[in-house]
């Protein structure tokens, strides 16, 4: 918590979700589970949080697929959002928004933030060549050519690149180009497009990334890769239909490109927020502020996009605040290779949820999260994370515990008597955990948070074992009942400690114990809140074993 010191408030975003197809794990692992794992520790401690992600709509990829389905984008990005926001939920995911792009507050923002940087003349328009359809009447955006690769002469290379032999390309390098569409010959025609700057801003950049040591390594190596390169000025609009036109008359058929367009709908979703809450105006507190800590979370593939393109458009627009940290993960692949929507290799939120608890799932990725290096998914882990940690050691001490309460006890908790020395030593110890595993949470290392989280229930259980409770309850009931009154009190801490990673356990927990209305706080997850004779719930299985057959489907 000193870490915050300076900030009043912390503001969470994780990339926005692209709305033309499924969620994956890839996605999960990447920027949603980390953030919200962060956004809930953060709640407990008592931060004024808030955590806003949606879909991001508009595009190439959207408008190509809308037309080879022959629907219009309106109705994918629906689908996609509705079913992502569904998701998400299931998951777990405590989003305080999720909201999308083709909003009217977004189109607002995106061309109010334009319609600055123009009137500051910093925008500078400039004339090239393009392909353009006759027949469809516009232009022809990368992804809307195929054509002949001028490097390894394979026949259906993409405008953007050659799927063949990897080579980068522009479409008009493409010989005997053609409209993905109709199929027709494009003519060479001039476009004009407005730039943004960039490479006005490298050395304000690289100034301000320099000035975070606490930015994780992969991130800091990334950008300083590119600034040795030499940051390029980049287009900002394009010939697309689909997306936020331009604020500008005699500008048809332009919108602003989604790479400048996107980001600002972390401005555009908190403002919706704030406006849904009947307070317009409190979306500038978190914003424009510069006590307000901005944390995006990411996959690597952002980087770019999150450590240099949006800080640099928002150091030209001023007033607004930067980035505290950029935490991105790397990717976490799918036994052995790259989750992928576009090559169908992935596993999606959508086939795996009915299927298996989904704190498991949250569990398996959350300790195995690429936060320094690509990591795997493999169903063999998510059945050992679940049989062997998850249900034998935290499903098994609450199982214990609340047997005994209701056997011996009559389902109440049972007076706290004197302390013995291995009671006093376990309170102590247990004490030390909270502040170790807020320190994780705030130091973006939440592999460290999950398996610190687990070392202490498996010291429940190494307390439980040495306190042989099934002797006492023969030889000294009252030492018996001091044991359980503190396995119980350990199952409330549970609760708090494991919110973050597992909230539906946690609820459950809460409920088993009767106290589904507690306000829960980090700083007292290890008070002794439950009073002798207090009536404890219906026990409930925390973890269903995951047996071989249901992997191997
Ligand atoms: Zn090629």
């Amino acid at each position: 918590m000193e870490k915050t010191g300076k900030y009043k408030r912390i503001l969470v975003t994780s990339a926005l979700t692209y709305a033309n197809g499924d969620t994956h794990l890839g996605h999960i692992a990447g920027s949603i589970l980390p953030a919200d794992m962060y956004v809930r520790y953060c709640r407990l401690a008592g931060y004024d949080v808030i955590y806003v992600c949606g879909s991001d709509e508009y595009g190439t990829a959207i408008e190509m697929s809308a037309i080879k389905e022959g629907i219009t984008p309106k109705e994918i990005v629906d689908k996609y959002h509705e079913a992502n926001k569904l998701a998400y939920e299931q998951l777990g995911m405590s989003f305080d928004i999720y909201s999308r792009t083709s909003t009217d507050t977004h189109k607002k923002t995106a061309q109010d933030f334009f319609t600055n940087l123009y009137d500051k003349d910093l925008l500078y328009e400039k004339s090239e060549k393009q392909l353009y359809s006759e027949k469809e009447q516009r232009f022809l955006a990368d992804r809307f050519v195929v054509g002949t690769c001028p490097v390894c002469g394979y026949e259906v290379a993409r405008g953007d690149e050659c799927e063949n032999c990897g080579s980068t390309l522009s479409p008009l390098e493409l010989k005997n180009p053609r409209s993905t569409i109709t199929g027709d010959t494009p003519v060479v025609k001039e476009s004009t497009h407005f730039y943004f700057p960039l490479a006005k801003y490298q050395d304000e950049l690289d100034k301000w990334i320099s000035s975070k040591p606490d930015w994780k390594p992969n991130v800091v190596n990334y950008c300083k890769g590119w600034f040795k390169t030499g940051l390029q000025d980049r287009a900002i609009t394009r010939d697309l239909s689909w997306g936020v036109p331009l604020p500008l008359e005699d500008h048809e058929g332009k919108v602003i490109y989604v790479w400048f367009e996107a980001p600002i709908g972390y401005i555009s979703i908190t403002k919706e927020l704030f406006a849904s809450k009947g307070n317009e105006d409190l979306w500038k507190d978190y914003w424009c502020s510069n006590d307000t800590r901005l944390v995006h979370f990411l996959g690597k593939d952002n980087i770019i996009f999150h450590a240099m393109f949006f800080p640099a458009m928002l150091m030209a627009h001023g007033g607004i605040v930067l980035a505290d940290n950029v935490p991105a993960n790397e990717f976490m692949n799918l036994e052995g290779t790259k989750q992928s929507k576009s090559k169908g290799h992935a596993i999606y939120v959508k086939d795996v949820i009915g299927r298996f608890n989904p704190d498991s799932i949250r569990y398996a990725i959350a300790s195995n999260m690429p936060e320094n290096k690509d990591t795997d998914f493999y169903w063999s882990d998510l059945q050992a994370k679940n049989n062997n940690e998850l249900g034998a050691i935290l499903g098994n001490f609450v199982n214990r515990t609340f047997v005994f309460a209701e056997k011996y006890f009559e389902g109440r908790v049972p007076p706290l008597g004197e302390l013995h020395e291995i009671d006093k030593n376990l309170l102590e110890s247990v004490k030390s955990y909270p502040s170790r595993i807020a320190s994780y949470y705030e130091n973006y290392k939440f592999k460290d948070a999950v398996s610190e989280s687990m070392n202490l229930v498996r010291e429940a259980n190494k307390y439980f074992n040495d306190t042989e409770p099934w002797k006492a309850v023969k030889e000294d009931k009252e030492r018996c009942g001091t044991i359980i009154n503190i396995c119980l009190q350990l199952c409330r801490t549970f609760a708090v400690i494991f919110d973050p990673i597992l909230p539906f356990s946690s609820e459950k927990l809460l409920r088993m114990l009767a106290l589904p209305d507690e306000k829960l706080t980090w700083q007292g997850a290890c008070d002794l809140k439950l009073e002798a004779g207090h009536t404890l719930g219906k026990p409930e299985i925390l973890f269903k074993k995951i047996e071989d057959t249901e992997i191997e489907k």
